[in-house]
């Protein structure tokens, strides 16, 4: 199982995950054109995706869809309120499969959960996917305002984990926009800052968990590299030692590959258990 972002933050945002000859993409938030480019420079034709699953109807996740779907074919997942919602940007030749939150559907050989989020959208979703072959399962959850008890329940025992680390609670505060956007991105229908994803890698590792890639991180509220201290910080604390990266809004990352990632992380984990001090 491989994963990659597309790109991610405010401006866009799709991920890619590939198992055997299966690829499917959550959400299409960037244009046509774009995730064709950023396909390629994965070596996947757009043909070759087999659905995408819409999170939820905000530009940022939609932009690309309806003419992703009619150039491309690919089928379109999404609950039946993202579906009403997105009806501007469907022109009725599109593929629709609607589905429900909280159920889990098939999109041939990966198993697709959807689960509800804290967030201003219609019927705001996040997502787990897993692979019955391999057992590997990953989870995608970006635009929160918190990390409520369901979506924690939903996460756990993820071997790779793409969350959302929007914003620096100080950035925030002391940032160019008005008080009642700051009181929206900080809010509990908002999305997530540096601090409460940090805690909830910590509390999501275990000895598992191969890989995390923090995403949606706005460009006037937060950097790079302050918010892979605050998650590396964290799961420091929990002797973590697998991947942290940082997806970014112009370039896809590399092609992570999760079973490779959890090795690694397994790995280490027993040379701390056996083998670190006896040599
Ligand atoms: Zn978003
Ligand atoms: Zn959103």
């Amino acid at each position: 199982m491989r994963i990659a972002a597309l790109g991610s933050g405010s401006r866009g945002n799709s991920v890619l995950i590939e198992s055997g000859r299966t690829r499917l993409l959550v959400d299409a938030g960037l244009s046509g054109r774009q995730m064709a480019r950023r396909l390629g420079a994965l070596g996947i034709e757009p043909a070759a995706v087999a659905a995408v699953v819409v999170t939820h109807e905000h530009r940022d996740h939609t932009r690309g869809v309806g003419v992703a779907a009619r150039r491309w074919g690919w089928p379109i997942y999404m609950s039946s309120q993202t579906a009403a919602a997105c009806r501007d940007l469907l022109r009725g030749e599109e593929e629709i499969r609607t589905f429900e939150r909280e159920t889990t559907f098939r999109v041939q050989s990966l198993e697709v959960h959807a689960f509800l989020t804290s967030h201003d959208a219609a019927d705001p979703l996040a997502v787990t996917v897993r692979d019955p072959a391999s057992g590997l399962k990953i989870g995608i959850a970006t635009d929160l305002g918190r990390p409520t008890v369901p979506v924690r329940n939903a996460l756990r025992n993820c071997h790779f984990l793409v969350l959302e680390a929007n914003h620096d609670d100080l950035l925030l505060r002391d940032g160019p926009y008005p008080w009642s956007i700051k009181e929206r991105i900080g809010g509990s229908r908002g999305h997530l800052s540096n601090r409460m994803a940090a805690e909830l890698a910590a509390e999501l590792h275990h000895p598992e968990l191969g890989g995390v890639l923090l995403a949606h991180m706005s460009e006037e509220c937060n950097d790079g590299p302050l918010a892979l201290r605050a998650v590396s910080r964290a799961l420091a604390a929990k002797d973590y030692r697998g991947l942290i990266e940082v997806a970014t809004q112009e370039e896809p990352t590399p092609l992570f590959d999760v079973a490779a990632l959890r090795a690694r992380a397994l790995g280490q984990e027993q040379l701390r258990l056996f083998g670190d001090g006896s040599a």
